[in-house]
Order: C-alpha cells, then structure tokens, then sequence
C-alpha cells in the first residue's frame, strides 16, 4: 500500500516514469551494464521499487577508467582555468534549474524530507560556484634556494589525474558535487561509483553534466555495488580515491590501494560528543542536541550522538530534548509538515533497530522511540522515530559504535577535565559540540577536543569555504576550503640553471 501522499512513479518527476533501468554514463554515452544485469532501487517510505539501475562491474569500471585517462591526456588538457570555471558555472545554473526535479529524485530514493532535499539547495550550488571560484586561483611559487650558481627553481601544480569518487547515499546529491566540482576546478578527470541504495539524482545529475557540456570522458558514473567501488580502487588507471562512507570500508580502501600508492581523501564515519554545561542557554541546547541527531534521521556522519549534559541540569534537559523528540513529525517524506522521514533502506533499518535492541539489552532506558514505528501508515516503509536513550555507560555498544539512525545516548557529568576524557575516548574524531556562556571555557574546548569539526553553541552548519575532515579513524584530507584543491594537484618542482 502506498501513502496517501506518495505518488506512483507515474505522477512522480518525469526522470522516473520510463520504466527503462538507468543506465551508465561512460565516455558521455549512456549505456547499459556489459554484463546486462541490474538491481533494484526502493521508495525506504513504502519499500515500492521506483527504478532498476545498471549494474556496473569491473569491465564497466575499465571502460570508464579508460574514458577518464584518455579524456585527461585528449581534450580536456586544453581547457584553460578560466574554461573549467565557466563549464561548473554553466553546471551551476543547471542545477538551479532543475532543482525541484533533483530534490524530489532524492527525497523519493533516500527517504529525506522534502523540505530538506529543497533546503539543500544552498549546499549544493554553494559548492559548485565555490570551486568554480577556485579554479582560476592555482598557482605554484617562486622559491629562493640556496644552491651555489644560477639555479632558479619554481613549482607548478598540475592535476593529480584520474579521480575514483566513491560516495554513500545519506546526502547523495551534495556528496557527489562536493568530489566533482573540486576534480573538474582542478583539471582531473572522475569516475563516480555512488552508493548503490541512493543513486538516481546523481545520475540525473550526470545528464546536467552533459547538457552543460563537459566534455565525453571527463565525468564518468558507474553505477553498481561494492564490488564496482572495489574494482576502481584497485584500477592501475586510477590516481586517487576520493571516498566518503564507513570507516571500515575506508580501511579496505587503505589496503586495495596500497599496490599502486594511490593518493586517498577519505572522509569516514563518526560517534561525536555533543557537550552541554549547565550554564548553556538551555531552549537553545536543547532544540541544537535534538536536530544534531534527528535531522536526516540520524543519517549524518557527524551527529552528535554522544550527549553528555552537566549532572545538575541532565535530567530536566534529556527529558526535554525527548519530549521535542517525541513531538517531531514522522510520515511521508513528500509531505512538508513531515521532519522525520524513513531510514534510506531496508538493511539500515535492521541495523539501526538492532543498536536499539543492544541498547535495552544493557539496561539503558528509552525516553521516547526505542524501536521500529509500527503505526499504520509508517509500517510499509524503514522509519525509525526519534529516541533517547538514558542510563548509559560509556563502554555501551550504543555509546561506542556509530548508529547512523536517529538514536541519541545521554550520559550525565561532572567536571570538564572528566567530560574531555570522555569525549575523547573514542577511535572518531569527526564532529563535537559543546554549549556554554563561559568564552574561556569554549577556548579550553576548543582546544581540547580531538575532532575535525567544533561547534560552539550550535551544531551542523557548514559551508564551502570552512573546511571539513576527521581526526583519528573519522580519515584524513579535508574537503572544502581554499586549500581543498591541492588535494587534486600534483606539486612539480623545477631547477633551472639559468647561465
Ligand atoms: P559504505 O562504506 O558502506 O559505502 C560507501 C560507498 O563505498 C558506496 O558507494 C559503496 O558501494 C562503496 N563500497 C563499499 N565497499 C567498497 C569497497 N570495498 N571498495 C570500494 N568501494 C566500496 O558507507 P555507506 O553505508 O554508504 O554510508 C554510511 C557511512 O558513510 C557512515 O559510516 C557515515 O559516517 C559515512 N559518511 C561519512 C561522511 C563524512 O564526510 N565523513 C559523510 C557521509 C557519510
């Protein structure tokens, strides 16, 4: 049974009617899988299938590899800075455009709410017109050495080469751009492998791509499974992986890409410490802690899904934060009013259930949620509602192992010295928040805190210019900000003898 709200593939945008499986898009030709095969792509709202999908593998994975590379050294070369700033500009307006299309693509495939998929339109063109920006601002340096004689020496930095991008489905659209759009600034070539649960707007993307006039060859999308990703990161064609996912694939990554000392980005997963002080403005905290774990259904690398709140004020304010918890609007991902949608897919429901369910077993206690929502209309689809666990202990599977589900673990405490260790105590280091009025005590934070990103008095904004990465077992490069290019250049030294 469908939702009231949820439209046949029909009535939905006009990119799904065609019940023709999405196909691949190599060397800018759209075809089908050399195998032939193809999988199925759901509506997590009412487990409906809404497309089939070619199924690249690793002769797939070849041809593209081989497109990219002879894109790389062809005509793509020739494009001068201030081109490749024109073409993701002309991609940018693209996006514009058709945004309404890619949101509803998304919200339909992933699972996001509606108004988020169109909020996330700022982030996406954001950081297409920010690389835009930084394609004509590369440049090396004049270097005074000391070598006896005439020698003169410089630098230049050229594109690192053929870029694997291999992205998860939590925020498939902005994951995608934010791997391109600094490849193409740069002047590399990309095979794109998204994640295969949540791929259609990245492949309505790749038809933007097209119509904006990057050249065959230079965008590639491979569509396909693990073993696709798999199969590009061992390619020998390949220069660097850009990856954004789990970090246990981003550890198979590190090894499969040992043989070829591939240059690796790797943008991995999170279990970040959300730390309120009684001193806080409370109403503030509190709406923060709850949309640092509930907004896209806890399907954030950087939720902050460790609370640790000052003793004297933890059980009014976890009561609190349950309380928003319990009020916010599970439903249809179409429907405006909703702010919790499902989970992206059937395998992230059991999981997720499955952490709820250890949780329990340990003895902690459910404020609100707990488990699966049954109610009538939310039972087709994967939802989850928003939960608060209570009771916690720091050596809890569900205060130790990254959830991706909207499920917060409260932990109470009493000094900085003992929630910094606590907070630190953990193989992460991606996200942390920390609410206080007290400026030295931010500063003392700040500084102590072992993660890539600290919000003070608020949690998850972003932008393209800040950049963005992980300490420890969250990865290392960071995307976004000015420097985000030189991970897509190669620095070239030069010594000339000049007499
Ligand atoms: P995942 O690691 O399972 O998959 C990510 C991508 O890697 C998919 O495209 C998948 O097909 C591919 N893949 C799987 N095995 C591979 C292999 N052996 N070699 C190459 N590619 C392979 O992650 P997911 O479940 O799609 O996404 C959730 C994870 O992503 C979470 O851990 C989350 O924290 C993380 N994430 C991190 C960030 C960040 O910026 N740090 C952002 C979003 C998501």
């Amino acid at each position: 049974m469908l939702l009231a709200t949820e439209p046949m593939a029909a009535d939905g945008p006009p990119y799904l009617r065609s019940n023709a499986a999405k196909k691949l898009y190599i060397n800018g030709q759209w075809t089908e899988a050399l195998s032939g095969l193809t999988f199925a792509t759901d509506n997590p709202a009412n487990a409906q299938v809404i497309a089939h999908v070619a199924q690249g593998d690793a002769q797939d994975v070849d041809l593209a590899v081989k497109a990219a590379r002879a894109a790389l050294e062809g005509p793509w070369r020739k494009f001068k800075p201030s081109d490749r700033q024109m073409l993701l500009l002309r991609l940018a307006d693209l996006i514009e455009q058709h945004y309404d299309e890619l949101a509803m693509i998304e919200t339909l495939d992933m699972g996001n709410p509606i108004t988020r998929s169109l909020a996330g339109k700022r982030r996406v063109l954001g950081l297409v017109r920010f690389y835009a920006g930084l394609a004509t601002t590369i440049h090396g340096q004049t270097i005074e050495n000391s070598i006896p004689g005439t020698v003169f020496s410089y630098t230049v930095k050229e594109p690192i080469g053929v870029v694997a991008a291999i992205t998860p489905w939590n925020s498939p659209l902005s994951q995608a751009v934010w791997k391109i759009a600094p490849a193409l600034a740069a002047g590399c070539t990309v095979v794109l492998k998204p994640a295969e649960q949540a791929c259609l707007s990245i492949l309505r993307l790749a038809e933007l791509i097209q119509e904006a006039g990057v050249p065959p060859g230079v965008v590639n999308v491979v569509t396909g499974l693990a073993a696709a990703g798999a199969a590009l990161v061992a390619h020998p064609g390949v220069d660097k992986v850009a990856f954004t996912g789990s970090t246990a694939t981003g550890q198979a990554i590190i090894r499969a890409s040992a043989g070829t000392v591939k240059r690796l980005s790797l943008e991995l997963g999170g279990k970040s410490p959300d730390i309120v002080f009684a001193d806080a403005d409370l109403d503030a905290a509190v709406a923060g802690a709850a949309g640092a774990v509930f907004t896209n259904s806890g399907q954030l690398c950087i939720a902050g899904s460790r609370l640790f709140v000052e003793r004297s004020i933890h059980d009014e304010f976890v009561y609190r934060v349950a309380e928003l918890g319990r009020q916010m609007r599970l439903g249809s991902p179409l429907d405006p009013s909703t702010q919790l949608g499902p989970l992206a897919n059937a395998a992230q429901l059991d999981r997720v259930v499955g952490f709820m369910d250890s949780g329990k077993r340990g003895g902690a206690t459910a404020l609100t949620g707990g488990g699966r929502a049954m109610d009538a209309d939310l039972a087709q689809g994967y939802y989850v509602p928003p939960t608060v666990f209570s009771g916690v202990d720091d050596q809890m599977e569900i205060a130790r192992e990254e959830i991706f589900g909207p499920v917060i673990s409260a932990m109470p405490f009493d000094t900085e010295d003992e929630v910094v260790r606590r907070a630190n105590d953990t193989p992460y280091g991606l996200g942390s928040g920390v609410w206080t009025r007290d400026v030295a005590r931010a500063h003392r934070m700040v500084g102590a805190l072992k993660a890539g990103t600290v919000w003070v008095n608020c949690y998850l904004p972003m932008d393209p210019a800040v950049p963005f990465g992980g300490y420890k077992m969250s990865g290392y490069g960071r995307e976004s900000g000015v420097d985000h290019l030189d991970q897509y250049l190669n620095v070239k030294s030069v010594l000339l003898q000049t007499a």
